[in-house]
């Protein structure tokens, strides 16, 4: 952060404080949220986490959670009355308002000062204090460096750190993706040394699948799953019936799009659901392609350069037809060769 000292004396005396995530948070925008929220409660502030919608149940285990305002589903007016009376806001793990639907212009009218924690692509100019880096491979690690650079890591507790590890956890796939550098092992580690539990931490998240959740999984990748060698594509589209049909909750579908790219020799996955407000689309892909670039021009999202979302307004049919439709036009870009 910049202009850190500035930012040092306005929280040097209790504020009012309010924490964003991005709609449908997973577990970096949670995560990096209720650990920024741990810490600044220790410090002697009232803090309220909000997120725009719900999220899966399996982040729902970090601590913090049961004092999350979820504005879609309870109480929308305390949620704006919270955002009114704010001092401060902070907006964690996204950079455009339009990604908190309806909060974001409450926050836009909002007087309070904004804080931007986030690594993702192209940032919109709304904060007075920005700790965004598009190398961090999590908003959570930005957080941490946060409370580095302001001198409080002691005040780090098991919960915060445990908070803290799973968004670093899951922005990298488990330490898999190509943004798992020497940094990433570093603060992890020193999360592990301040009290987050590795094995706990990756239980709760990636296996404690409901049956359906996995049975969902298996019809996806029997009946779904469609690869297009001459592209080097994989594509999956879910109905509202097939959601429907295996009892999907939200979050049953992450991480599906990631099965896609694991096919040798497929560059660019993407997974279209319809999730009856709007169709949303998940892109994966390895090396130099662009899916920000595809998202933010052909699907109003963007996000990391490997990793992104959108949506449409079409309907599921017509949004994979627009998707395989654009695909010539990437032809060259999606089998050059790659070192
Ligand atoms: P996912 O496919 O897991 O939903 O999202 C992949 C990445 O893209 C995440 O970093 C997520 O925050 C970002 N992302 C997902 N949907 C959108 C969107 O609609 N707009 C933008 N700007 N980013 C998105
Ligand atoms: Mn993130």
């Amino acid at each position: 952060m910049q202009n850190i000292q500035a930012f040092k004396d306005y929280m040097d005396q209790p504020r009012k404080v309010v924490i964003l995530t991005h709609f449908k948070p997973d577990a970096d925008a949670l995560g990096s949220s209720l650990g920024l929220a741990g810490y600044l409660k220790k410090k002697g502030h009232t803090v309220q986490v909000i997120t725009p919608s719900d999220y899966p149940d399996f982040i729902a285990w970090m601590p913090g959670n049961s004092e999350v305002l979820v504005f879609q589903k309870d109480r929308p007016q305390k949620a704006r009355q919270v955002i009114e009376a704010a001092d401060i806001i902070f907006c964690l793990d996204f950079s455009s308002l339009n990604r908190i639907h309806d909060l974001g212009e409450m926050v836009k009218v909002s007087t309070a000062r904004k804080v931007l924690i986030d690594h993702h692509l192209e940032p919109e100019k709304f904060a007075d204090f920005e700790q965004w880096d598009e190398t961090a491979a999590s908003t959570a690690e930005l957080v941490y460096q946060l409370i580095e650079q302001l001198g409080d890591k002691s005040l780090i507790d098991p919960n915060i750190a445990s908070c803290l590890y799973a968004g670093i956890m899951t922005d990298t796939g488990g330490f898999r993706h190509p943004n798992t550098t020497h940094k990433v092992f570093q603060i992890a580690g020193e999360l592990v040394g301040l009290g987050a539990e590795p094995a706990k931490v990756s239980k709760q998240i990636y296996d404690t699948n409901s049956l359906e959740r996995l049975r969902l999984m298996g019809y996806v990748l029997s009946e779904k799953l469609q690869v297009l060698p001459e592209y080097r594509t994989a594509y999956m589209a879910l109905s509202a019936e097939d959601l429907k049909k295996f009892a999907s909750q939200t979050g049953d579908t992450e991480g599906l799009v990631n099965y896609g790219l694991s096919i040798k020799g497929v560059r660019l996955s993407v997974m279209i659901s319809d999730r009856r407000d709007n169709i949303k689309l998940s892109f994966r892909s390895l090396g130099s392609f662009s899916v920000n670039d595809l998202a933010r021009k052909h699907f109003e999202g963007g996000g990391h350069r490997n990793a992104a979302g959108g949506q449409t307004n079409l309907t599921l049919d017509q949004t994979l037809q627009k998707f395989l439709e654009l695909l010539p036009t990437y032809k060259d870009e999606l089998t050059a060769d790659e070192p």
